[in-house]
C-alpha cells in the first residue's frame, strides 16, 4: 500500500473527499452506493429497547450516510439534512428565544430577509447593516445579541465580509453568540466557514450541493456536539430531516460537486473578463478589480460561479436578460444550466422596493450563475443581447 491509499479521509483534499463515500458500513450486501431505505419505521428486536433506527422522522440510514459524507465535507463534528435552505436557517433560528436579537446584513437572499422578518413575531428581532464592514458588526452588537447571520459573498451585490474577524470580535464580546454563515454561494469546495471561527454553517443543498435543480434539501454543519443535539432536536420535534429519497438524490450530486465547480467557475472568470472588457461595471471576487479580492481569497479559494454587472438602466437591463437565448431566465443558481435573472424584480422581489432602495440594491443588477456548457457559446449569446440593447 502506498503512503497516499494510508491517508485517513479527512487529509485528502475537497475533491477527492466527494467521491469518497462510506455506502453504508452497516448493510450486509456492501452497497457501492448509498441504498435508498424507503420506509418510515423499523422493526425492534425487542418490546424495551430500540436499535439505531426505529422511525424515520428520527433517523433514516439514508439520511445519516449523507450527513456523514457532509460533514467530512465541511469540516463538522456533525451534520444535519433537512428539507430545504430556508428550513436550515428556520431550525438555526429556534435555538433562540423572545427578546434575543440577530445581527444580519443588508444584502441577504430575499427568502432569509422574510424569514427574519416573520420572526419578529416572535420577539426575535434582527438588526440589518452592512456586514462587509466589520465595525458595522462590532458597533451593533448589544447585550441582547445572540446571533450572527453572515452571507458571503453577498448576492447579489457580491460584496465580501470578513468571516475570521467577525467571529473573533463577536466571540471575544460575549462566547455565547452564535456566528452562523450561509455557505450556500461557494459550497464547502470552496470557503469552510467552521475552520475560519463561524459556530454553524449552512447551505442550500437545492444550489451547487445537488447541482441539477431536481430536489429541495438544506445542510446544516456544526463543531459543538451540544449545539448539534439542540438542532437536532428541533428536527425530530417538528419533523423536518430529509426524506429518504432526497437524501440519496443530494449525496449523488454532492459527488460531482467538485468537477461542476470547477468548470462552473473557469468559465464565469472568462465571463466576468468579457464583461468587464465591454466597459461595464462587474461584481466578481475573481476579478482583481473586486475591492475585497485579497479579503475573499484569503479566506475562500475562488471566486465561485456566481456575478452581477449593472447596467445603469432598469430597462436596457431587462432588454438584456430578456435577449440572451442560451442564459434561462430563473430564479436560484448552482445548477448544471447557466442562469440570468434581474434579481431585484425575481429573486429578492420579497424585499420591499423603500427597503431595496435603503440596502442600495440596485434595480439594474443582472445576476449571471455560470453553468457547464461550452463557454463560447455562452460569452457568444451574452455578446449578441448586449449588442441588440445597444449596450456594445
Ligand atoms: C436558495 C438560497 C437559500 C434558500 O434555500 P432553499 O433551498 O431555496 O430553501 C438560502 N440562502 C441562499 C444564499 C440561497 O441562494
Amino acid at each position: 500500500m502506498d503512503r497516499e491509499s494510508q491517508k485517513s479521509a479527512q487529509q485528502y483534499r475537497p475533491a477527492t473527499r466527494v467521491v469518497s463515500v462510506d455506502a453504508n458500513p452497516a448493510d450486509p450486501y456492501n452497497p457501492a452506493s448509498t441504498p435508498i431505505y424507503q420506509t418510515a419505521t423499523f422493526k425492534q428486536s425487542s418490546a424495551v429497547s430500540t436499535g439505531e433506527y426505529d422511525y424515520t422522522r428520527s433517523g433514516n440510514p439514508t439520511r445519516t450516510q449523507t450527513e456523514r459524507h457532509l460533514a467530512k465535507l465541511m469540516d463538522a463534528q456533525r451534520a444535519l439534512c433537512v428539507t430545504s435552505g430556508m428550513t436550515a436557517l428556520d431550525v438555526i433560528m429556534r435555538v433562540l428565544s423572545a427578546g434575543d436579537e440577530v445581527i444580519a446584513g443588508v444584502d441577504l437572499y430575499g427568502g432569509t430577509n422574510r424569514l427574519l422578518k416573520f420572526l419578529e413575531k416572535s420577539k426575535i428581532n434582527t438588526v440589518h447593516v452592512d456586514t462587509c464592514l466589520v465595525e458595522n458588526v462590532t458597533s451593533a452588537i448589544t447585550s441582547q445579541t445572540k446571533m450572527i447571520l453572515l452571507e458571503t459573498p453577498t448576492n447579489p451585490l457580491i460584496g465580501v465580509c470578513d468571516i475570521k474577524a467577525i467571529a473573533e470580535i463577536a466571540h471575544a464580546r460575549n462566547e455565547e453568540i452564535i456566528v452562523v454563515v450561509d455557505n450556500t454561494m461557494m459550497t464547502p469546495i470552496l470557503q469552510r466557514p467552521l475552520e475560519l471561527g463561524a459556530d454553524i454553517v449552512y447551505h442550500s443543498g437545492t444550489k451547487y450541493l445537488s447541482g441539477h435543480h431536481d430536489l429541495m434539501a438544506g445542510v446544516i454543519g456544526v463543531k459543538k456536539e451540544a449545539l448539534g443535539d439542540q438542532l437536532y432536536f428541533v428536527i425530530n420535534s417538528t419533523g423536518v430531516g430529509l426524506a429518504p429519497f432526497e437524501s440519496w438524490l443530494l449525496m449523488r450530486g454532492v459527488k460531482t460537486l467538485a468537477v461542476r465547480l470547477e468548470k462552473q467557475q473557469a468559465s464565469a472568470m472568462k465571463i466576468a473578463n468579457y464583461l468587464e472588457s465591454t466597459g461595464l461595471k462587474v461584481n466578481y471576487p475573481g476579478l482583481k478589480s473586486h475591492p475585497s479580492y485579497e479579503l475573499h481569497n484569503k479566506q475562500a479559494c475562488g471566486g465561485g460561479a456566481v456575478l452581477s454587472f449593472e447596467t445603469g438602466s432598469t430597462m436596457v437591463s431587462q432588454q438584456i436578460v430578456e435577449g440572451c437565448k442560451l442564459f434561462t431566465i430563473s430564479v436560484s443558481f448552482g445548477c448544471v444550466n447557466s442562469l440570468i435573472s434581474m434579481p431585484c424584480r425575481m429573486s429578492h422581489a420579497s424585499i420591499p422596493p423603500e427597503v431595496r432602495k435603503e440596502r442600495n440594491l440596485a434595480e439594474d443588477v443582472i445576476r449571471l450563475c455560470v453553468g457547464i456548457e461550452d463557454v463560447r457559446d455562452l460569452i457568444e449569446d451574452l455578446d449578441q443581447s448586449l449588442r441588440a440593447a445597444n449596450v456594445i
